[in-house]
């Protein structure tokens, strides 16, 4: 039996879209020149990467040549935090951060915490995920140079304040980075009118290929180079381009951008939907993150006296991938960092299932995965001795 697949784990990574995947072809074995030689050959390479620098630049309102290709989210990540402390360790060594970032910035800042004599603050978000701008600006010393806050969270999908943010980084005159992988092509960004210095993201989490990203620098940053070597991106990064997934990444920031209005109008329907069928049919459960400023893709409820291991399991049988709040398939028993920062007891917290959609889900998956959820949920209640108890004391 062939059973359909029902893919709702689209933060974690999404399908290359088949127009993505036709502009990238000739670039592998047609177009193979090396971007950095003379002859007129390379130069088909070296114009592409310049059309697809121009084609994110422009979903940003940012310049061309302020898009650094890196190797994906982790490494633009990483390249903000250490190479910004680099340039600026002598003018100081405070770094702001948040406690529900991606673990590409977390374990970033905590390297450079234990091994380089760094200071982080790790700001508190409230319970719906939000940081408070004020926060921010209480946590400011004469120490600081770099804020790194997130645009959208990748598990509760709230998207936070980073114009506010921006406005008191630039005020204070400190460099803001945000990590905007979940958040680019989902929502409008402009480096300008945020105030932003640095922006993280990622190809495959956009419907282009894997093992892409960029870093925007924005020009006049002071930040050491992460690669050395040749003279790619300006000095900046060196290393033969990955032209293919240069040019795949280009082609899936337009169409995303293209296409954001309608296309998160629907995924808002859908994910509507799912929050409003799981939270009413399903006692005993509660939404994560915000209601409304929440990333259009992006469910995550909480089911009390349930393990998410088991429900992800059970889902699997039907053919849905989905994702949990328990860090258990990634060798840790501690639950998720970022529902432990919005306050949810660690039962609580192992009980919690992320939906994350697409533009091709439609209402007919998201009727079926809530069916499926019901029956799993009673299902696994029914075997917990804790549900037990629990009924029984409400008499
Ligand atoms: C996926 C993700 C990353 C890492 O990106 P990769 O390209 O997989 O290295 C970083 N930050 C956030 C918020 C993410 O969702």
């Amino acid at each position: 039996m062939d059973k359909k697949l029902i893919y709702m784990d689209n933060a974690a990574t999404t399908k290359t879209s088949p127009k993505v995947l036709e502009a990238m072809l000739p670039y592998f074995s047609e177009l193979y020149g090396n971007p950095s030689s003379i002859y007129d050959f390379a130069g088909k390479s070296k114009e592409a990467i310049m059309k697809a620098r121009q084609q994110i630049a422009d979903v940003l309102g940012a310049k061309r040549e302020e898009i650094y290709f890196t190797a994906g989210g982790s490494e633009s990540d990483n390249w903000a935090l250490k190479a910004t402390f680099e340039a600026l360790k002598d003018k100081g060594n405070h770094i702001i951060t948040t406690k529900i970032e991606h673990h590409a910035i977390l374990h970033t800042a905590e390297y450079l915490e234990k091994e380089r004599g760094a200071k982080i603050t790790y700001l508190n978000v409230d319970e719906n995920g939000f940081v408070r701008p004020e926060d921010v600006e209480k946590a400011i010393t004469p120490e600081t140079i770099l804020i790194s806050v997130m645009m959208a969270n990748n598990e509760i999908g709230t998207i936070e304040p980073i114009r506010e943010i921006g406005e008191i980084a630039k005020k204070h005159g400190i460099l803001f980075h945000t990590d905007a992988v979940q958040a680019f092509g989902q929502i409008p960004i402009h480096v300008d009118e945020m105030h932003i210095d640095m922006l993280s993201s990622s190809g495959h989490k956009i419907n282009g290929p894997k093992g892409i990203g960029f870093l925007y620098i924005r020009k006049g940053v002071k930040i050491r180079s992460f690669v050395h070597g040749g003279a790619q991106e300006r000095k900046r990064r060196a290393g033969t381009e990955n032209v293919p997934g240069i040019v795949g990444y280009g082609e899936a920031a337009m169409l995303a951008a293209e296409s954001m209005e309608e296309r998160t109008k629907t995924e808002i329907a859908v994910r509507d939907h799912l929050i409003e069928r799981l939270l009413s049919e399903i006692p005993y459960s509660k939404l994560n993150g915000d209601r409304t400023t929440r990333l259009p893709n992006n469910i995550n409820v909480s089911f009390q006296f349930i393990e998410g291991e088991s429900m992800l399991l059970m889902l699997d049988r039907f053919g849905v991938c989905a994702s949990s709040g328990s860090a258990c398939t990634s060798g840790s028993l501690d639950p998720s960092h970022v529902l432990m920062a919005i306050g949810l007891p660690h039962e609580i917290a192992h009980g919690s299932l992320r939906l994350t959609i697409s533009q091709e889900t439609t209402m007919e998956d998201a009727d079926f995965v809530v069916d499926k959820l019901k029956d799993i949920v009673a299902n696994l209640r029914s075997m917990s001795p804790l549900y037990e108890d629990f009924v029984k004391k409400q008499g």
